[in-house]
């Protein structure tokens, strides 16, 4: 990563270590609401607050670690992705982010459907009351039972990512004496990732049909010649954490090309077209993601302009945001077990979590924020490194940032935007237990995930 901002206000040592720091903000205490979910405050007492509620409060009922995730946030984030696509569109929430009974219902309530993409995310969905055609199903392997229950159920469309899975899904349509909604996924040579995009990335990678030497387009003619499959559309999905639209530009001009082809060869006009997730949300404050509405408008525009260059109709377009909804909406609520300071190197904090419950710092070197959150402090910044308590040294959950100088053993610490892929990945490496996910909105806090117990380990484990 690219951006480095050394620590001008760094007192504690003369001498920093290689690396890439975020300057210590002017007030250890302040809480930039770009990275923080929209009701997290202080309260009087400079404990940290979210939905109306101390965090020393949470701490002492669910125990730590736990993640923390603001309801009316949630709501608020799915809202405004629905509302700035508006009606002439279709808001995915990407599953894989976060996914529970509670959070299907949320979504459900506020108008937007659902990607899942394995028997167990789809098994979730269904059972919290999820409208099956309301939900795209999504992977490269979906089993045979997999899309036998995505058929049966009567799900809106299956995202089909292989030529053998053409054919699977049609057999199986066909079996069922149904047509399957399905669109096409295909890799249009387009890489996004963060602040940097390619246009010319491989097709190297394991999900979609490339483009590139007319592969895509024989998929589309297979598929259009079975009974058992409605094509739809076209899927691309080009990327992670996107902050510049000119990633999405190339690849829906790329898409848009293949819908002319299909066009002019088979005379369809295919309806729909997925521009897949990946847009960006802020976990530092040096990150500045752009609001749902800047991008309907822009996506909207470039479909519309590239469709009238090739003489077609606008599809429909779909979006799957899962991180931009639910990332900036929880925090992880921990508690300080050790505090070892090393000298002229750094300061290491251990929490009683890691990467049994983020493991994205170790898996993508993710950056993260971090706050004192039971109490503020005036003491000088000291830089830390947020460690777990797992017997790995890659075991990070925030790499460098500073907190001040006398936290100590008790301190509950909070790391903002791990709403997405954080519970979701969680392991139980070490046999440590997995969090709980609790809910809070208007001053009442509910567990919408259970933390897990030992019995839940040993049930499993059957002798
Ligand atoms: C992962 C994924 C998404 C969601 O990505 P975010 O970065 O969470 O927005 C959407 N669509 C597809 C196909 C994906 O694989």
């Amino acid at each position: 990563m690219s951006r480095s901002a050394h620590p001008a206000g760094a007192r504690h040592a003369d001498v920093l270590p290689e690396g890439h720091y975020t300057a210590p903000a002017e007030d250890l205490n302040a809480l930039d609401p770009k990275v923080w979910a929209h009701t997290v405050g202080r309260d009087a007492d400079g404990v940290v607050t979210v939905g109306g509620i101390a965090v020393t409060q949470l701490a002492e009922e669910y125990g730590t670690p736990a993640y923390v995730l603001d309801e009316a946030d949630f709501r608020d984030r799915a809202r405004a992705w629905r509302t700035a696509f508006g009606a002439d569109a279709d808001v995915f929430y990407a599953g894989k982010a976060f996914l529970s009974r509670a959070v299907v219902r949320w979504l459900h309530e506020e108008g937007l459907n659902l990607d899942v993409c394995s028997g167990g995310e789809l098994a979730t969905a269904l059972s919290a009351g999820m409208p099956a055609e309301r939900i795209a199903f999504h992977g490269n392997n979906k089993s045979p039972e997999e899309i036998e229950r995505a058929v049966r159920a009567g799900v809106g469309r299956i995202v089909l990512d292989s030529f053998q899975e053409i054919v699977r899904v049609a057999h199986v349509a066909q079996t069922l004496g149904k047509r399957q909604r399905v669109q096409i996924r295909i890799t249009v040579g387009v890489e996004a990732h963060t602040h940097e995009f390619i246009a010319t990335a491989h097709e190297d990678q394991k999900f979609g049909i490339p483009l590139a030497g007319g592969q895509a387009a024989e998929a589309v003619r297979r598929a259009l010649q079975l009974d058992g499959l409605e094509v739809i559309g076209i899927h691309s999905h080009i990327g992670s954490q996107i902050f510049d639209m000119s990633g999405f530009e190339v690849a829906a001009h790329r898409v848009v090309g293949l819908l002319k082809d299909i066009r002019d060869e088979h005379g369809v006009e295919l309806p729909e077209i997925d521009l897949g997730g990946g847009l960006g949300i802020a976990y530092t404050s040096d990150d500045d993601p752009r609001e749902p509405h800047e991008i309907a408008k822009a996506l909207t525009e470039i479909v519309t302009r590239e469709c009238e260059a090739a003489r077609l109709a606008t599809p429909r377009i779909s979006v799957e945001p899962g991180r931009a909804i639910v990332g900036p909406t929880a925090f992880t609520l921990y508690e300080v077990g050790t505090v070892k300071p090393l000298d002229g190197l750094r300061t290491y904090v251990s929490v009683d979590g890691g990467m049994s419950d983020n493991i994205r710092t170790a898996l993508y070197d993710a950056e993260y924020s971090v706050a004192l959150a039971s109490r503020t402090s005036d003491a000088e910044p000291m830089l830390v490194r947020v460690v777990g308590k797992h017997c790995e040294s890659g075991d990070i959950v925030v790499k460098d940032a500073f907190l001040p100088g006398d936290l100590a053993p008790g301190d509950l610490i909070a790391v903002p935007a791990t709403g997405a892929y954080c519970r979701s990945m969680a392991s139980n490496y070490n046999h440590v237990l997995r969090p709980p996910v609790v809910a809070v909105r208007d001053g009442e806090a509910r567990v919408i995930v259970r933390r897990e117990t030992e019995e839940d380990l040993l049930r499993l484990d059957v002798g």
